[in-house]
């Protein structure tokens, strides 16, 4: 009877033992193996695997893991998606004293074994020395290694114990014990790198508290978030941290919003502000009216949209795993080859072309490539995302280098969005305080800067704001709704052309408040016109240097793209320093523009705030919206969202994918050249054994250690 709404579901395991990305690969081969699995995909730097399944039970992908030899268990995303303050985390993965211990005791027994000659009297302690080495450190390892052999695959755990078992056998013991000494001290060495990065994208998944205080019907009560409405009013006291989206009451305080946007200093917030969950509250208690439960947050956004991001494979790494698929088995045919044939055809002394090739064997390890990208760009998203910079995944990041054009919009990403209202243009009988009134009425419903811009005004001068009915945004020109019973359009000079109630009166009104580089939005009904309000807006003070500084990191062309009148698009593409300006834009032609942009410079960003961009932003290589605390749209559509509106921080964003791209490059340039070098220095006989386990080992690492310095990028 469960079954019934079992079907099709996403199911999210923690794994834990997994050592390198293709570990991950491994466990996701037979997942998706199984009968029911839609699709399954392992995450390497988060240690989880989702996956979609039909009438399968989780115990069942839990086993598949298992019988791989590593561990699993579900991860409780009903009460996990802010994440619980304990045991959710499953990238933490502790490494156990047990090993530690373990990997000493083992390093010296090998140490012991290696006092002394090969052929003296004490051959026997010596060798049960190193077998019980071997047996410490090596246990887990060649169980993994016999398990996937039944598989059928190659597996480097696998190649190890036959390297180790090949230097018994030539009476290289204690080689063979520094082996798997040198590998089990490098493993753990990896796993807590590996989980060092882990932990700082752990770090910005914030967690929101689990209760809140409640008021109903006067009473105050601690409750689990879950239990709390939308609409229900809760008590935010100081000093707490908020755990739900709303709207402040009662009372005032300053908040700081460094969770969501990366920016410490507080910001003074009171009466009908909104406040987010995961943001912490300063000196005053508030009352907060719920606008998003449990689950729906703002917070709870981002924090799905942060672990999207991570599991989005960049171009590079599918292409480095690709390589890595091909290099092992080449390796270990060469090393085949090199063991057999020298002493067969030309013969050689068979323990001296076994030696060769066993060190082939131990650096046909392909971790190093495949550790090249994901720590880097992880971190990479991870730094970014501590800065208030949300980018959705490795592609953009890698992308980001590429862009040679931005197109940018006016309202809200080049100016301030606060605008305000200059005038009230009366043109037919109705009072201005009606014109106001009528048009803040309609804008109640928009999220537009120019409705806000109305609003504030209307409030100001005390006017009683109505409910409008059948509201709707005519995106790039205004709104309309009912009032009562009448129709009423507030919107640009277009959309009233569209409508046939301009006449020559109100073009000459226009053009004196375009003249002045503000913005006329008109307000009438179908048939007539009521009047004009002026409003204007202030560029940001950021703007202009912040396009200079792009210019210099290869930006060739900045083409500002606005619905407005052309009087203020090109005053503001002048203060802005913009090489070109297209203006009266509808969204779609916004695309056009987009499109015509990249058809000239191949590569083009698009910077909106959303609210009314996202085709544009979605039209562009890469789409980065401003803002997105206040508006969902953004969140959904861009590819990068600056969080706190600001614009500055692009030459930043531009130079992290710089550097990220730098440390992937060099990464794999170095992982090849050493793994390269290393094989012609086996098989001409000028490697040991245990050199080859450092060049194997220490690569990684320091690919590794490289990969993490992109979480401070300046
Ligand atoms: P931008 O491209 O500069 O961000 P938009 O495309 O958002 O501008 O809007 C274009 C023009 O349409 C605005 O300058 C404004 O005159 C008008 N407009 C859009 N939405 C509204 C609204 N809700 N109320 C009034 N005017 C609006
Ligand atoms: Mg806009």
């Amino acid at each position: 009877m469960q079954n019934a709404n079992r079907t099709k579901e996403l199911h999210r395991l923690s794994i834990s033992g997994m050592c390198c990305p293709n570990c991950a690969e491994k466990i996701k081969g037979a997942v998706c193996k199984l009968p029911g699995v839609e699709k399954a995909d392992v995450n390497f730097m988060q240690s989880t695997l989702s996956a979609d399944i039909n009438d399968v039970q989780p115990e069942q992908l839990i086993s598949a893991i298992q019988s791989l030899g590593y561990d699993a268990r579900v991860i409780d995303d009903a009460h996990g998606s802010g994440g619980n303050p304990e045991g959710s985390n499953p990238a933490e993965e502790r490494i156990s004293r047990l090993e530690i211990i373990g990997v000493v005791i083992s390093a010296l027994l090998v140490g012991l074994a290696g006092i002394g000659s090969l052929n003296d009297w004490f051959w026997g302690i010596r060798l049960g020395l190193i077998i019980s080495a071997i047996v410490i450190c090596g246990r887990s390892l060649a169980w993994k290694g016999l398990l996937a052999l039944m598989k059928f695959q190659l597996d480097m755990n696998f190649l190890m114990i036959v390297a180790v078992i090949g230097a018994l056998f030539i009476g290289e013991w204690v080689e063979g014990g520094v082996i798997i000494v040198l590998f089990a001290i490098s493993e753990l060495l990896e796993s807590a790198s590996v989980n060092r990065s882990r932990r700082a994208i752990e770090a910005l998944i914030k967690v929101a508290p689990q209760t809140a205080i409640v008021i109903r019907n006067l009473v105050k009560t601690t409750v689990p978030v879950d239990e709390i409405k939308v609409g229900e009013l809760i008590l935010v006291k100081p000093g707490t941290t908020i755990s739900l989206d709303g709207v402040i009451r009662s009372g005032r305080t300053t908040i700081n919003e460094s969770a969501i946007t990366g920016e410490s200093l507080p910001v003074s917030k009171q009466r009908e502000d909104k406040v987010l969950a995961g943001t912490i509250n300063g000196e005053g208690a508030i009352e907060v009216i719920v606008s998003r439960g449990k689950g729906d947050t703002t917070l709870d956004r981002i924090i799905k949209l942060v672990r999207q991001a991570q599991s989005e494979r960049a171009p590079v790494q599918s292409f480095i795993e690709k390589f890595a698929r091909y290099y092992t088995p080449v390796v270990v045919g060469l090393a085949t080859v090199i063991a057999i044939l020298p002493p067969i055809l030309f013969n050689g002394e068979w323990s001296t072309w076994i030696y060769r090739s066993l060190a082939m064997l131990v650096i046909s390890c392909p971790c190093a490539f495949v550790l090249s990208t994901p720590v880097t760009i992880v971190s990479a998203l991870a730094g970014a995302a501590r800065r208030g910079v949300l980018i959705k995944g490795g592609a953009y990041l890698e992308n980001l280098y590429k862009i040679r054009a931005l197109a940018l919009d006016k309202t809200g990403t080049v100016t301030e969005g606060t605008l305000v209202v200059h005038d009230v243009h009366k043109l037919d009988g109705i009072t201005q305080e009606d014109i106001l009134r009528l048009a803040a009425t309609v804008e109640s419903h928009s999220e537009h800067p120019v409705a806000k811009a109305i609003i504030n005004r209307a409030e100001k001068d005390d006017l009683e704001i109505g409910t409008p009915s059948n509201f709707t945004a005519l995106p790039g020109q205004g709104a309309r709704a009912n009032v009562g019973k009448d129709t009423v359009f507030v919107g640009n000079h277009a959309m009233f052309e569209e409508l046939e109630i301009c006449n020559g009166d109100v073009h000459s009104l226009l053009s004196e408040i375009e003249n002045a580089s503000q913005t006329a939005v008109l307000v009438g009904s179908p048939d007539k016109l009521f009047g004009v309000i002026s409003v204007s807006d202030k560029i940001r003070a950021t703007a202009s240097a912040t396009i200079r500084e792009l210019r210099n990191s290869g930006i060739q062309k900045v083409h500002l793209l606005t619905g407005d009148n052309w009087k203020a698009g090109r005053t503001i593409a002048e203060l802005l320093g913009a090489d070109e300006v297209s203006a009266e834009l509808l969204p779609d032609q916004k695309v056009d523009e987009v499109k015509k942009l990249r058809e000239k410079y191949g590569s083009v960003a698009m910077v909106g705030d959303g609210i009314n961009d996202a085709p544009a932003l979605a039209a562009a290589d890469i789409g980065i919206a401003m803002g997105a605390a206040g508006t969902d749209a953004a969140l959904e559509t861009a590819d990068v969202v600056l969080m706190d509106d600001r614009i500055d921080r692009l030459p930043w964003v531009f130079r992290l994918s710089r550097k990220a791209r730098h440390i992937i490059m060099s990464n794999i340039a170095f992982a090849i050249l050493t793994k390269l070098s290393f094989i012609i220095l086996a098989a001409t006989g000028n490697a040991t054994l245990w050199m080859a386990v450092f060049a194997d080992t220490g690569v990684s690492l320091l690919v590794i250690f490289n990969g993490m310095r992109a979480l401070n990028c300046k």
